[in-house]
């Protein structure tokens, strides 16, 4: 083995000399590494010996070219001591930066389906893919906890519980290190909204980043044994994270462990020297702060030393030593970039996750020799929506949509009837008929001061959804304004889209109804207006682009107008109606967070759609809970999809007509309304409290960047756990689906007492009452009531998924370990029992545990 961890060059050198059988047998075990050495091997002296004889052949400019990025994706080589450029990935749903590939159901539909052993399968499969590729670190998995609703990547995280995340995380990563690719743990830490992501401070208390939101981190270490971790971009208690001394050395680098390479995330460093004194060990994409220039300097002048500069070498060389990447080539022609073998792990997850909400009077399963006409109706029906937008958004060779895998499933003898339903939003920028056409003036100024050119468009049309761009130094603002008639009375929806950092302001009559701040984190919005039949409005719209070009788009419509006429028809002919709504890349995205509501026009397509038939279906494409109180109680049955992948389509049908059980669970809870979310009055940065932050940039102007705060006030009552303790429901439990079967639990055991620090084994019994083959997800609270310190009511500490036959009963034992017990002292600051009773409860959501005893811990 020692010989799969020598660079090719020193290896060379070790074996001069060797006799021919030597390095006869040393070749062979060559040959074997390349085709079955994966997994990393542990740390060893022979890997420290190797990394310290490759590191004192460097200078210091070597090494600090190691410690930067280059071209988007790779670190730099040094072919003197065999070192090869190290190629990266992102990630979480599939290996999506080097063209087509499988797109798995990861991320949130990862954790609706409580499955440890398919989150192995998951990393498995997206490690196949990345060899394929060549990639050495696959950027993820994102495990940040999902705080909030309309935080834009809770799809591409796992849920709103740190036990939940953590194990899932595990087995994640060592399927896929398994296959010799370094998992990237993201984003450390804190990363909880998209909202100015680049420049939130998030201030939290101790006690809630140890309980809440640092657990799948410290799993992802300590248990999974992740060799990479990446830092978020957000500032944490007043410091960036890839500064972030307490995150980084103290409890990464320090508490847990961590021997492997903490990178940046894109353009998340800020200042060169307290990068490298803070833990940082690899700017990416490229050093603009950790670069030759700032640190060969504070070298000289002893602000860092060289002995930390070694250390973010040595870990870069210690984990390619590790996986053998200077000994094979990472790409490996064993694996195959198109895999028909990851097809069924992509219909596997998306089968997991798809989590029933509602199912009135047995609507599904649907029965395929009884339905004889189903029309499809929604913008997420066709074509697929398999992820959504972002770093993560994975093309996929083959994506299944809704209409063909219902196509498939039923086969010719039925009857299908789709459509979209809804016009597309730049199709609304097109139609609307301003009267007398507008009017589009361009000032010289940010503020609409100074004379402006004015020109005379039919429409505002430029909208692209773009979570980026060249930063536009040209000052320029410009006012759009016309007057619109209403042919007819009733409501009308005034829509605006621009993106980025783009700043919009929309006012009807003089009243402001739309403002879009300049801020990172937008998504289309939309305002609701009454107007009676031939009244007449003036609309202006204020536009600073915050991007070089202009992608504003404004358009007024009527919400009964914008609904096809097919809509009525297909409805009222078809024996079912399967309404696919939700989200996409462009209204779910990095870069945006999400509006709680549906986007735009699909409330009313639902509404018309169910007003015509009321045998309606509503599946749901998207990361998380939104609003359904304007129709869910006119609907006899929901669906939850997640983002479902590439296989999406074919799973919802099998699904649907009960080829296959329902059997995900809710890994967050669904609240009725955002503002009933324990995180909203605490989410927006606090009003007038923006601090400034001076950045000098080597080779760059200095920048002055707001920094805005975010107080997590909310503080340990995230998602269910604010949900118990009050007392209040939310419209669905965390833990919560639905099966065409049921089932029962019975016979618990728990011991009456144990001793503190022991490990506690809780038992019981899990039935299949019903008539089909499902699985349940048996869930364990454990509630502390004679705690010093106020806890949540509950808390998940252990779950076990079974799958069951009909009749069929398992017993499943699970162990508590102390932690189970623990919460975070802030005094001690360390983990703590408090001796004295607890509850064990188990059910089948955080608000159904059917089964409780009292424990008492001496
Ligand atoms: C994202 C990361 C991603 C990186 C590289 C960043 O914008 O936040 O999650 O891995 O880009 O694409």
């Amino acid at each position: 083995m020692t010989n799969l961890r020598i660079p090719a060059t020193q290896s060379f050198i070790r074996l001069r000399g060797a006799s021919p059988a030597l390095i006869l047998f040393a070749c062979l075990l060559c040959l074997l590494g390349s085709a079955s050495a994966q997994a990393p091997v542990p740390d060893s002296p022979a890997i420290e010996a190797d990394a310290k004889a490759m590191l004192a052949k460097l200078t210091l400019k070597q090494k600090i070219n190691l410690i930067g990025g280059v071209d988007e994706m790779f670190t730099n080589a040094i072919p003197a001591i065999g070192l090869p450029r190290l190629k990266m990935s992102d990630a979480s749903v599939g290996v999506r930066t080097w063209g087509p590939t499988t797109a798995y159901a990861g991320g949130a539909a990862l954790a609706a389906t409580w499955d440890r052993d398919f989150a192995r399968e998951l990393g498995e499969g997206l490690g196949r893919d990345a060899r394929a590729r060549g990639v050495n670190f696959l950027l993820g998995p994102g495990v940040n906890i999902a705080r909030s609703p309309v935080s834009g990547r809770n799809f591409e995280y796992l849920s709103e519980d740190p036990f939940l995340n953590s194990a899932l995380v595990v087995p994640y990563i060592q399927g896929l290190q398994s296959q010799g690719v370094s998992a990237t743990v993201k984003h450390y830490a804190l990363n909880n909204q998209e909202y100015n992501r680049h420049n939130v401070d998030v201030e939290v208390d101790e006690r809630t980043m140890r309980e809440i939101y640092l657990p799948a981190f410290e799993a992802a270490v300590t248990k999974g044994h992740t060799t990479a971790v990446m830092d978020s971009y957000n500032l944490i208690n007043g410091v960036h994270a890839t500064q972030n001394e307490f995150l980084n050395l103290k409890v990464l680098k320090g508490e847990w462990g961590f021997e492997g390479v903490l990178m940046s995330d894109w353009d998340a460093t800020y200042d060169g020297v307290a990068a490298a004194n803070n833990g940082l060990d690899l700017e990416m994409p490229s050093p603009r702060f950790m670069n030759e220039q700032t640190l060969l300097a504070a070298v000289k002048n002893g602000s860092v030393k060289e002995a930390t500069i070694d250390d973010k070498v040595l870990r870069i060389f210690r984990v390619a030593l590790r996986y053998g990447w200077l000994d094979r080539p990472q790409f490996d022609p064993a694996y195959s970039t198109y895999s028909e073998a990851d097809r069924p792990t992509a219909l596997k997850g998306a089968l997991e996750s798809i989590t029933l909400l509602k199912n009135e009077g047995h609507t599904l399963p649907l029965d395929a020799a009884k339905v004889k006409t189903i029309a499809i109706i929604g913008p997420d029906a066709w074509p697929a929506v398999t992820g959504g937008g972002g770093s993560s958004e994975a093309e996929s060779f083959e994506p299944v949509s809704i209409v063909t895998g219902i196509g498939k499933l039923v086969g010719p003898g039925t009857h299908l009837l789709y459509t979209r339903g809804l016009p597309e939003m730049d199709e609304v920028f097109r139609r609307t008929q301003w009267e007398a056409g507008l009017t589009e003036s361009t000032y010289p100024s940010k503020d609409f001061s100074g004379s402006a050119q004015t020109a005379t468009p039919r429409d505002i049309n430029n909208y692209k959804q773009e979570w980026w761009g060249p930063e536009d130094k040209t000052p320029r603002s410009i006012r759009y304004s016309g007057s619109f008639q209403a042919a007819k009375a009733g409501k009308y929806l005034v829509l605006a889209a621009a993106s980025g950092s783009d700043h919009y302001t929309v006012s009807v009559d003089s009243k402001q109804v739309i403002e879009q701040e300049q801020i990172e984190g937008q998504h289309p919005e939309s305002a609701s207006i009454e107007l009676s039949a031939g009244q007449t409005i003036h609309v202006v719209a204020d536009y600073l682009p915050g991007f070089v070009g202009n992608r504003f788009g404004l358009g007024i419509v009527n919400e009964s107008d914008m609904i096809s006429t097919e809509v009525k028809h297909f409805a009222s002919i078809a024996d079912v109606v399967i309404l696919a709504v939700g989200f996409s890349p462009s209204t779910e995205s990095e870069g945006l967070d999400r509006t709680f509501t549906l986007p735009w026009g699909q409330d009313a397509l639902i509404e018309a759609s169910v007003a015509a038939n009321p045998h309606t279906v509503v599946t749901f494409i998207g990361g998380g809970a939104f609003d359904t109180r304007r129709w869910l109680d006119k609907v006899p049955a929901l669906v939850h999809a997640w983002y479902p992948g590439q296989e999406g389509g074919t799973a919802i049908a099998e699904v649907l007509f009960g080829e296959h059980d329902p059997e995900g669970k809710l890994p967050v809870s669904f609240d009725r309304t955002w503002e009933d979310d324990p995180s909203y009055p605490y989410y927006y940065p606090i009003k007038g409290a923006d601090t400034k932050l001076h950045v000098t940039e080597n080779n760059h102007p200095s920048v002055d960047y707001d920094i805005p705060h975010v107080k997590y006030g909310d503080k340990l009552m995230v998602g269910y756990r604010y949900w118990t303790t009050t007392g209040k429901h939310p419209l669905f439990p965390f833990g919560f689906g639905l099966s065409y079967t049921t089932f029962s639990f019975s016979n618990m055991s728990v011991p009456a007492t144990a001793a503190s620090g022991s490990t506690v084994p809780v038992s019981f019994d899990v039935r299949n009452t019903g008539g089909t083959t499902g699985a349940e997800v048996a869930e364990l609270y454990v509630s502390d009531p004679s705690a010093k310190a106020t806890r949540p009511e509950r808390e998940l500490k252990g779950f076990e998924k079974v799958q069951l036959g009909p009749g069929e009963t398992k017993h499943v034992t699970i162990s508590l370990d102390p932690r189970a017990f623990s919460y975070w002292d802030e005094a001690k600051h360390g983990w703590t029992i408090d001796p004295g009773k607890f509850v064990i409860r188990v059910g089948d959501s955080s608000e159904n545990t059917p089964l409780h005893a009292d424990l008492t811990v001496n």
